[in-house]
């Protein structure tokens, strides 16, 4: 971060920035990464670059972070919402074909947890219908679906560098595209609808405003930031691993007995192990749970109103008991604490605590 001060390269698009795409490219074996300013961003770009407008319908899981929809609204598109699997909490595969209409132009699975979606199934409903496939890949990075990576298995997807997640900093994101056709409006959208990019690569001889666009591209300030962890990705996503399996040894026989769901990962899924998520029986056992944990001075949080009951949700058209299962899970889940630097000692005494609740 300080070579890339004084150096002089703190906008975007300079050397750490492009090693952090370079670095991304090559991992996920994707045509293109543009590192963006957030997760939201790149799924606006997305938005814009699939031309989705208010004659459009866009599918959209209800159990998710608002960005997943918003993005889409913006254009002024219809969300439909789907509900999400009891298991995994991914979008129901099952569920997609009755929410499809003629006026459907995309999809946006969520590899919640970065656990995979059943994406042979969504695939094939896209390809029926001609319906763009956009994953927000938030949770997902480095995680795989049949062995291929999460984040390369839609027209487009998205990550998220926000300090919630796997990799971060701070704030950022970025947009990967997989089908090349999109390679080259991407840039442009990005980059305030300019053909900037070319022009630095020498195919222009000025550069002008040529199409819609935004101002989506990360200071390479926080691309320096971002390599560093790139870098040890491995290592980070295997210090993750541990916990994760850490508190599956440890709490899944004890959550069984008393009717507590652990997460389940399907076959054929490389999780991203991006989250451990309890759930329980019900609202006021969940909110037992939590308060006894903020005794003994552990944070838990939940996640995830479901958006179609969401004040803008609700505008939007949505009703209690269109979601069930996004509906009942709000209500009872828990996420556990799950960072980088969460040592040994404190995953103890947080499982020692779980241990020790009862109801
Ligand atoms: C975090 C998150 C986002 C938004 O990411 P930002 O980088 O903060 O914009 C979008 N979707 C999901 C599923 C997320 O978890």
């Amino acid at each position: 971060m300080r070579e890339s001060v004084s150096i002089g390269q703190i906008a975007g698009d300079q050397s750490y920035s492009r090693k952090c795409q370079a670095l991304l490219e090559e991992v996920l074996g994707a045509p293109k990464v543009l590192l963006t300013t957030s997760c939201t961003h790149a799924l606006e770009l997305a938005a814009l670059l699939l031309d989705i407008g208010p004659e459009d319908e866009v599918i959209v899981p209800s159990f998710t972070f608002v960005s997943t929809a918003n993005a889409f609204v913006l254009r002024g598109a219809r969300i439909r919402f789907a509900d999400i699997r009891p298991d995994t909490l991914n979008i129901d595969e099952n569920q997609i074909e009755r929410l499809v209409t003629p006026r459907t132009r995309a999809m946006v699975p969520v590899h919640y947890a970065g656990v995979g979606c059943e994406m042979d199934t969504l695939s094939a409903i896209a390809r029926a219908h001609r319906i763009a496939i956009v994953e927000d890949n938030a949770h997902g990075l480095f995680g795989k679906y049949k062995q291929r990576w999460l984040g390369t298995l839609g027209t487009l997807a998205t990550q998220s560098f926000h300090e919630t997640k796997n990799i971060t900093c701070g704030e950022g994101g970025a947009l990967v595209v997989n089908d090349p056709a999109f390679v080259e409006r991407a840039e442009v959208m990005r980059e305030k609808g300019t053909n900037r990019s070319r022009f630095f690569r020498g195919q222009v001889d000025k550069y002008s405003w040529v199409d819609l666009g935004s101002s989506y591209v990360m200071s390479d300030v926080l691309a320096a930031f971002l390599y560093g962890q790139l870098e040890v990705w491995r290592q980070i996503q295997e210090k993750r691993r541990r916990i994760w399996q850490r508190y599956h040894a440890e709490l899944s026989e004890w959550a069984a007995a008393r009717d507590i769901r652990c997460p389940t990962v399907p076959e054929g899924c490389e999780q991203a192990y991006h989250m451990y998520a309890l759930i329980l029986p019900s609202l006021p056992i969940r909110q037992a749970l939590i308060a006894f944990l903020k005794a003994r001075g552990i944070m838990a949080v939940f996640h995830y109103l479901p958006l179609h009951l969401s004040p803008m949700g609700q505008k939007l058209g949505g009703r209690p008991g269109d979601c069930p299962v996004s509906e009942t899970v709000s209500d009872r889940l828990l996420r556990l604490p799950f960072f980088n630097s969460l040592d040994p000692a404190s995953q103890g005494r947080v499982i020692d605590a779980i241990r020790d609740f009862t109801f």
